[in-house]
């Protein structure tokens, strides 16, 4: 489980790191000896001295710059760190918490509202359920998954398994470590962190766009019982358990509270609820990385390149903002640049983090939602089907 901030570690990581240049090393090459300039002509002599001296200031010139740059994280971090810091908890982590809370809150009238025989009261029912659905498995998950909702470890660990196996319908060890561990720190590392989980090049565009998506519900589980091979029978059996009692219990609260008698239209409904934001759940996995440079594993850039130039934010949109989260939505950026951030400081510190990064001259990516559409729509091919080309930030790192 992630519990650890590791950015406020960012400076010692950054010490740590092989190519690190010490505040001095970049006056210390300026002063290095010519070796191999003796027994040459004066000419030569001097023209050796000349491109030396040039080679020495540009090393020089390189190792302040690199100074620089390998600071942008800790200045940035600090920025944000002393804005975390004088944050109320209400501000932390109250108002995701109380956003959660009103998800399920709206089941009740959910499921009353579907006892009715009026076709427009039972639209409103499903429509509730279905919204309720998206904020507790797409928001509820995700920052579950990055244990942004409790400070307690073995907090954050009950809401992992409650979110992610009881309401998502997946493997909670799988979720952390595919989402946190593989996606977040090795963000569009070709190999590891690309994305390549949600391409399916076997899939025509549209069907993939547009039809492909509306599995989602039936897929999860499935993806998460092979997954179950892969663990201990203990974990194993609670996440079955835990998958069946989510399942089991909106099929009984349909049939009992709702009134349903039928069991292949309770299953329908189920179906219909729990897919009705998978569009805009695949599109918005695909839309924030795919597409934007790819890193080689062995030549990866600082990771403050990497994630201002693979992570993309969308604009504002109220509904996918309360539903999915800040942090999947407009303040994509800041949530891989500080992962364990809530979605409410996701937001509260977006300014500060685009002004930065504006200021260092860096990329601060932002498109609208119907111009990435149609960009995968148009280039499908490129982005969906052949591998990514591996982006070098030469000068960069
Ligand atoms: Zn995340």
């Amino acid at each position: 489980m992630h519990h650890v901030p590791e950015e406020w570690r960012e400076e010692r990581s950054i010490r740590g790191e092989e190519d690190f240049v010490t505040p001095w090393q970049g006056e210390e090459v300026l002063f290095q000896g010519n070796d191999g300039v003796s027994g040459t002509s004066k000419q030569d002599e001097e023209k050796m001295t000349a491109e030396g001296n040039a080679e020495l200031k540009h090393r020089a010139a390189r190792g302040m710059d690199q100074l620089d740059k390998e600071s942008l994280m800790m200045e940035l971090t600090r920025l944000v760190q002393k804005t975390v810091k004088s944050s109320s908890w209400w501000e932390r982590r109250g108002v995701d918490i109380t956003i959660l809370g009103l998800a399920f809150l709206l089941l009740p009238p959910a499921f009353l509202l579907l006892r009715s025989s009026q076709t427009l009261v039972c639209v409103l029912g499903i429509g509730l359920m279905g919204v309720s659905h998206a904020v507790i498995t797409v928001k509820g998950t995700h920052l579950a998954s990055h244990g942004s909702l409790s400070e307690s470890p073995a907090w954050a660990e009950i809401w992992a398994v409650f979110f992610i196996e009881v309401c998502g319908s997946f493997t909670a060890k799988a979720g952390v470590s595919g989402h946190v561990k593989l996606h977040h720190a090795h963000t569009n590392v070709v190999g590891l962190g690309d994305s390549s989980t949600w391409k399916i090049p076997c899939l025509p565009r549209t069907v993939y766009l547009f039809i492909a998506p509306l599995a989602v519900p039936v897929i999860t589980p499935l993806v998460a019982l092979g997954q179950l091979k892969e663990q201990p029978v203990g974990p194993a059996l609670r996440t079955a358990l835990m998958v069946c009692l989510g399942f089991y219990s909106q099929f009984w609260l349909l049939i009992h509270v709702s009134g349903f008698q039928c069991p292949y239209r309770t299953l329908l409904c189920m179906l219909i609820c729990r897919a009705m934001f998978s569009l805009p759940f695949i599109h918005v996995n695909i839309f924030q990385h795919i597409g934007l440079p790819m890193f080689s594993p062995t030549r990866r850039p600082k990771r403050i390149y990497q994630m201002t130039h693979g992570v993309l934010n969308l604009p504002r949109n109220p509904l996918l903002d309360w539903t999915f989260g800040h942090s999947l939505i407009n303040c994509h950026v800041e949530h891989h640049l500080f992962p364990f951030l809530s979605d409410n400081m996701c937001l509260k510190v977006k300014p500060i983090v685009s002004q930065f990064l504006k200021e260092k001259n860096l990329p601060y990516q932002e498109d609208t939602y119907c111009s990435r559409l149609r960009l995968f729509y148009h280039k499908y091919q490129e982005l969906m089907v052949f591998a990514p080309p591996i982006t070098e930030l030469v000068g960069e790192q």
